[in-house]
């Protein structure tokens, strides 16, 4: 018979189960088994200096590829990991593998930028997450200065205490933390008083019609305009089109991601495209023929 949820064993399929809850147990299965057998790559997509698209971050973005499901978004995975305990043992291969290579930049010369990896609040709530972030960064021998966290906003109220003071004890060993996907939350102006962040992240959905509807614009505008008197470092996520990434030159906006820079990509490729002799440059043009 199938555990009743949790634990770390396999669970088995039983003949009352419906089709959706019968999937959803392929999908922890093959989940485990991922983890087991490392089936896990991190992607980089930069962030870049609105004025002069130069990279000046990095976020790390991870990507399960099955070998029969093919690549599983990590909208569909991440939030099934979070459930079931997983999230904190992919969490950590992930930070281990963002703060592994940027440590092996600057071992060829090439400028370490930091690395943004997005980190759950199942990790943030764990006694031990300060650390573990501690250790890895030990055994990557990377510098504090090099790793960003994200967070979510939308299910931090419920630890608050807890995930303030781990955030606080993070900020203390010299990293920095951004709220991704800020003004989805139900609570984002009384989260930006109690935490302690460096860096927001405005949610894309405000800035996909920011050219075209009045109230997104002003709804942009503000969040941004905000940010700024805070004295956080303002992201714009989702940039996708010209016309978005002038209206945040306009505004003041300090970084853009998006696919219309970069869509996420392999280290090496990313090392092609926007790397010449160590430093990071804007796009690098194709070479002359
Ligand atoms: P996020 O942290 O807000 O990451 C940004 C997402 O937007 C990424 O989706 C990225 O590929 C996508 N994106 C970037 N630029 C554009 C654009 O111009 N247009 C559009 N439409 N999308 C764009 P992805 O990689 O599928 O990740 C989805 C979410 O999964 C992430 O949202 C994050 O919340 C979570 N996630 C990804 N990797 C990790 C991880 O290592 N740990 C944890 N805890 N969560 C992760
Ligand atoms: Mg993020
Ligand atoms: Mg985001
Ligand atoms: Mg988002």
């Amino acid at each position: 018979r199938a555990k009743a949820g949790g634990g770390n064993g396999y669970r088995f399929f039983v003949p009352e189960m419906n089709a959706e809850a019968v999937a959803r147990l392929a999908l922890e299965n093959s989940l485990r088994e991922a983890v087991e057998t490392g089936q896990f790559l991190v992607y980089y997509q930069p962030k870049v200096d609105v004025a002069t698209l130069r990279p000046v971050g990095l976020e790390a973005l991870i990507r399960w590829k099955h070998p029969e499901r093919g690549w599983v978004s990590p909208a569909a995975f991440i939030p099934v990991a979070e459930e079931m305990g997983l999230i904190n043992v992919i969490g950590e291969w992930v930070m281990t593998q963002a703060l592994r290579q940027v440590a092996e930049w600057e071992g060829r010369g090439i400028e370490p930028l930091p690395i943004a990896v997005n980190i759950s609040v199942r990790q943030l709530i764990d006694r031990s997450v300060v650390e573990t972030v501690r250790g890895i960064l030990f055994a990557e021998g990377a510098n504090p200065r090099w790793l960003d966290l994200e967070i979510t906003e939308s299910i931090m109220m419920d630890n608050l205490e807890t995930i303030v003071d781990a955030l606080r004890a993070l900020r203390d060993l010299g990293l920095r933390i951004a709220v991704d996907d800020f003004g989805t939350g139900h609570s984002s102006l009384a989260l930006l008083r109690s935490l302690p962040i460096t860096s927001l992240k405005v949610d894309r959905s405000f800035l996909n019609d920011v050219t075209t509807k009045a109230d997104d614009a002003a709804i942009a505008a503000t969040i941004i305009a905000m940010g700024q008197k805070l004295g956080l470092t303002v992201v714009a996520e989702g940039i996708e089109r010209d016309d978005q990434l002038d209206f945040l030159r306009d505004h003041g906006c300090h970084q853009a991601q998006g696919f219309l820079i970069a869509r996420p990509m392999p280290a090496d490729a990313l090392e092609r495209r926007f790397v010449r002799n160590g430093r990071w440059v804007a796009e690098v043009e194709p070479a002359a023929v």
